[in-house]
């Protein structure tokens, strides 16, 4: 039987109360404070008005209030909906409306625009910090309920909102059975997580890869969570070092600081595992962060729809870099004929499609949007919008997304492969590929660049990197136009923005 999420607190707070559940600054907090905490904060927002069913928004860094708040709204039998504080405000206010959340939880340093339209959007403004605009704070020191609301595997825990990589960020609705079933599975393979296990959370806990993969499944195991607010790579070797991590887990642009950091000359600490998620790990990262934290590397995917994870490299079974493993417990994967509407045709084993996915960890559809939702759950399966191909043992490659995808002169070109032929020459640091408008070809391909330290960006390396890619790739795909950044956009959850590059350059 699923119980409510809220029980992955619950359970350790009874299994190990004296254990630190997180670790933030000076401040260790055990189980059974957290739950505790969670309790506190669940009767304030009952004494608000909030009751099962009601969305409440979060709106907080990676703290202890996160956590707290986040079993505090699911103890209720209401529904989260986290917000990345990152956001500017006319982006909070669409989640906001978008998601008739009742209530926005924050921590005082809300810009009072956001906090105006908050209002206008008829969310009540609850505070646990200082409480300016109007906001009621929120009473730790309530009187704790009792336990948590019992669910059902249908009902909503969670409201995410998708990072917004490609459009505008849409709310899956994830249900307990979703997110207990993924926390439960992924915790044993591929997490693999045990009590003593210490984990850097530096990802952000509104993405799902930071709260379900890195909170849930850590609280989950009982083990230790160690919350960075925000991801700095120096401060999180430190803190790596300071707190004994054995875990880390991470989204690509995160590996290219860490190494950087650490040519830098800052000391990489040993880790037991790491996991790598969110966007395409080039191989050659990989294998530099398997040799400098002395372990092994695992890359997975999955979305936010999927509550998260789809397919892992797993411990004790080995692993393919390049691919993103195998679908978890549970989970059927399948590449399908895109083109075919309403119907999902399965394409064999070796050919390039949509991956398909299907299994308890698909959401129950787009809040509020029965069109959209209409066009991802398709014939039993969930359609990912990425491209992907299975090999023999059934190992997954995401080729890409489908709307990268660059059509130049009627062929198709996917980004991440010349991405990786590109992360081959020296010179080049990171690479992104867009596709720009061409009168002749319809799209023409083009590379935005990162050059390594002592690299000179220019004319002549530019040149030079077209001829590297000529001789190494189709004439079709290679980039005609190369440009040169200092860094990439990223979105609130670390990935490159494409297409504000594809904007730019266009
Ligand atoms: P939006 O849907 O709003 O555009 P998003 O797709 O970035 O945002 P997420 O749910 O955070 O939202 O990300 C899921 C996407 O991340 C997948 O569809 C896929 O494109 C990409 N992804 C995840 N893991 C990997 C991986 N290992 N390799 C390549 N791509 C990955």
């Amino acid at each position: 039987m699923t119980r409510s999420v809220a029980a992955v607190l619950a359970d350790s707070a009874e299994r190990r109360p004296s254990h630190p559940a997180l670790v933030c600054g000076a401040e260790r907090i055990s189980y059974a404070h957290l739950w505790d905490r969670a309790r506190r904060y669940a009767a304030a927002l009952r004494g608000q008005g909030i009751g099962p069913d009601d969305k409440v928004a979060l709106l907080l860094p990676n703290t202890p209030e996160f956590a707290a708040l986040y079993f505090a709204v699911l103890a209720l039998g209401a529904v989260v909906v986290p917000v990345h504080t990152l956001l500017k405000p006319a982006e909070v206010s669409h989640l906001l409306r978008d998601s008739g959340a009742r209530a926005l939880v924050w921590a005082g340093t809300l810009p009072e625009e956001t906090a105006r339209d908050a209002e206008a959007a008829g969310a009540l403004l609850l505070t646990v910090g200082e409480a300016p605009h109007g906001s009621v704070l929120l009473d730790e020191r309530a009187e704790p309920i009792d336990t948590y609301a019992e669910r059902g595997p249908d009902d909503l825990a969670v409201v995410l909102y998708t990072s917004g990589t490609t459009g505008r960020p849409k709310g899956a609705m994830l249900t307990h059975g979703n997110v207990a079933t993924n926390i439960a599975v992924t915790a044993v393979s591929p997490f693999a997580f045990g009590e003593d296990d210490v984990l850097l959370g530096s990802l952000p806990l509104s993405h799902t890869f930071g709260q379900i993969c890195g909170m849930a499944v850590t609280f989950y195991a009982g083990a230790t969570l160690v919350v960075m607010e925000r991801f700095e790579a120096h401060d999180a070797l430190r803190l790596m070092h300071e707190h004994g991590c054995t875990v880390f887990m991470g989204v690509p642009t995160m590996y290219h600081a860490l190494l950087a950091a650490i040519a830098d000359g800052a000391p990489a600490p040993r880790l037991i595992r790491v996991y790598s998620g969110g966007s395409a790990l080039p191989v050659p990262v990989l294998d530099r962060v398997r040799a400098e934290f002395g372990c092994e590397v695992y890359e997975g995917y999955g979305l936010t729809e999927t509550s998260p994870c789809v397919a892992y490299n797993q411990p004790g079974i080995p692993c393919k870099p390049g691919t993103v493993g195998l679908p978890i417990e549970g989970v059927q994967v399948a590449v399908a004929d895109a083109e075919v509407e309403g119907r999902i045709e399965l394409l064999k084993q070796g050919d390039i499609g949509e991956i398909v996915v299907r299994g308890h960890n698909v959401m129950a559809g787009y809040l509020g949007r029965p069109q959209e939702t209409a066009e991802v759950l398709v014939d039993g399966w969930f359609r990912t919008g990425d491209m992907g191909v299975q090999d023999e043992d059934g190992y997954l490659t995401v080729v890409d997304r489908k709307k990268d995808m660059i059509v130049r002169g009627g062929y198709n070109v996917y980004p991440r492969e010349v991405e990786d032929v590109l992360l081959g020459h020296p010179a080049v640091a990171a690479a992104a590929v867009v596709g720009v408008p061409s009168e002749r070809h319809g799209e023409e391909v083009c590379a935005v660049v990162v050059v390594k330290p002592g690299q000179r960006a220019g004319g002549v390396l530019a040149d030079e990197v077209v001829a590297w890619s000529r001789a190494h790739m189709a004439a079709y795909k290679y980039p005609r136009r190369v440009e040169f950044v200092e860094s990439f956009p990223l979105g609130s959850s670390g990935k490159v923005l494409k297409r504000e590059l594809a904007r730019r350059y266009a």
